[in-house]
């Protein structure tokens, strides 16, 4: 079965959620099936094997994969975590959503500068959320050498906004 497939098979769409007209793709299921998370996770390593020493998983779909992921490869895991969650000292980065906007946080000191790091989430949508995990990244002097995220939404210009990042996806959708 190809990744395609196997995606096309474990993601549920949901009409009107979390708000009328919006279509939701939910993975839950593919996150629950043996097969399914492997190959999530194998496959959205792979182009950035032996490129990066730690994984940043973006709260909290992203938590899933990233953790996953660093236990596979052997690297390590940071949360990038909405406003307030994190205890210590942060940077904050503040990004636009389609109605309003959002807050991410990362610890000053959980990744040292020059860290590779790869950046994990489930969905690339706008790509205002990767964007800003980027920026906080850049801002402890890390090196985010790519992005992986399961789905792409297209026509959302996601791609677009974070040109000069390495952006794979298992499928477009
Ligand atoms: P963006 O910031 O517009 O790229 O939206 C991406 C963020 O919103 C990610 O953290 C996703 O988990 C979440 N997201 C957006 N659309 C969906 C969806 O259809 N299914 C699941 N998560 C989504």
């Amino acid at each position: 079965e190809t990744i395609s497939d196997l995606l096309d098979r474990l993601c549920e769409i949901v009409p009107d959620y979390p708000s009328a007209g919006i279509s939701f793709k939910d993975l839950t299921p593919a996150f629950a099936d043996a097969a399914g998370l492997r190959r999530m996770v194998d496959e959205i390593v792979a182009p950035f094997s032996g490129q990066f020493d730690v994984i940043a998983g973006l709260e909290a779909r992203g938590f899933v994969l990233a953790a996953a992921a660093a236990y596979a490869t052997g690297t390590g895991m940071v949360t990038v975590r909405k406003a307030g969650k994190l205890p210590r000292e942060v940077h904050r980065d503040e990004y636009t959503l389609e109605y309003g906007t959002g807050t991410l946080e990362l610890h000053r000191d959980d990744v040292a500068p020059g860290t590779r790091v790869l950046i994990l989430d489930d969905v690339l949508a706008t790509g205002g959320t990767v964007g800003s995990a980027a920026r906080l990244l850049k801002m402890v002097g890390a090196q985010v050498i790519g992005v992986g995220v399961v789905l792409e939404l297209q026509g959302l210009g996601g791609r677009e906004k974070l040109s000069g990042l390495h952006v794979h996806s298992l499928q477009l959708v």
